[in-house]
């Protein structure tokens, strides 16, 4: 009944904004950095949230990059039923737009051009001095722990660390998508994490759908709520 009533009103819809998060990806075998079984319960000398700062990366850039290359490089992974969904609504003409919270890029493998990335994308790293872009793999396949461009400089990931601010630009077409929007779905994520989580209240349209594998704060806010697996949801709609 849950999906007949979803499946009608996706029917009904011509300007879809899906929202996602962590959720999205783990059945890409990507885990979830927030979740129990996720990386905050690995071993490591520091906690992830911490390692993942902009002042750890500063002061311990060796530290951070064995970091992110065991586990925020996941190059071989592939897009789930999820991703593929999506992609074919964006083809078809209904869904206007993603914001994610993933910067694994799994959206543009799948074939989705219109992703808004609130916390930018392992796929763009570019030169602190010079300002050059490099691909994912150089940093992956850099001999040194700490990648560097040929002018000497240290090469940053473009995803945003702890204590950074999201791009303007990123921020203000998710705004822009959301409001204009007549359905809107989050998937996979707890909605906890700010300001990302406040975009949500720029939705005026007509359904508000969230697809969690848990309980979230947005649960009573929401029109439909599907506790299950956002790619086994997914998958089973037209
Ligand atoms: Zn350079």
């Amino acid at each position: 009944m849950t999906y007949e009533l979803l499946q009608q009103w996706i029917d009904e819809s011509s300007k879809i904004v899906f929202f996602g998060g962590a959720g999205v990806s783990t059945e890409s075998g990507i885990p979830d950095f927030r979740s129990v079984d996720g990386l905050y319960h690995q071993k490591y000398d520091y906690p992830p949230e911490e390692i993942l700062s902009h002042t750890f990366f500063v002061r311990k850039p060796e530290e951070f990059f064995r970091f992110y290359r065991d586990k925020m490089l996941p190059l071989d992974a592939e897009p789930n039923a999820a991703h593929r969904k999506l992609a074919e609504w964006e083809k078809s003409g209904k869904l206007a737009g993603i914001v994610t919270q993933n910067i694994d890029g799994l959206h543009q493998k799948a074939g989705n051009q219109k992703v808004f990335e609130l916390h930018g994308s392992i796929h763009r790293n570019y030169c602190e001095r010079c300002g050059k872009f490099f691909p994912p793999e150089y940093i992956r396949d850099y001999p040194e722990l700490v990648p560097k461009c040929g002018c000497g400089g240290r090469i940053k990931p473009d995803v945003v660390l702890y204590e950074e601010g999201l791009d303007n630009d990123v921020v203000t077409g998710a705004v822009h998508a959301i409001s204009k929007a007549d359905l809107m779905i989050v998937a996979g994520t707890s909605l906890t994490v700010y300001p990302a989580a406040g975009l949500v209240r720029y939705f005026r349209g007509k359904h508000l759908i969230l697809i969690n594998r848990d309980a979230t704060p947005m649960d009573s806010e929401c029109d439909l709520v599907i506790h299950d697996k956002v790619g086994q949801v997914l998958s089973s709609l037209k």
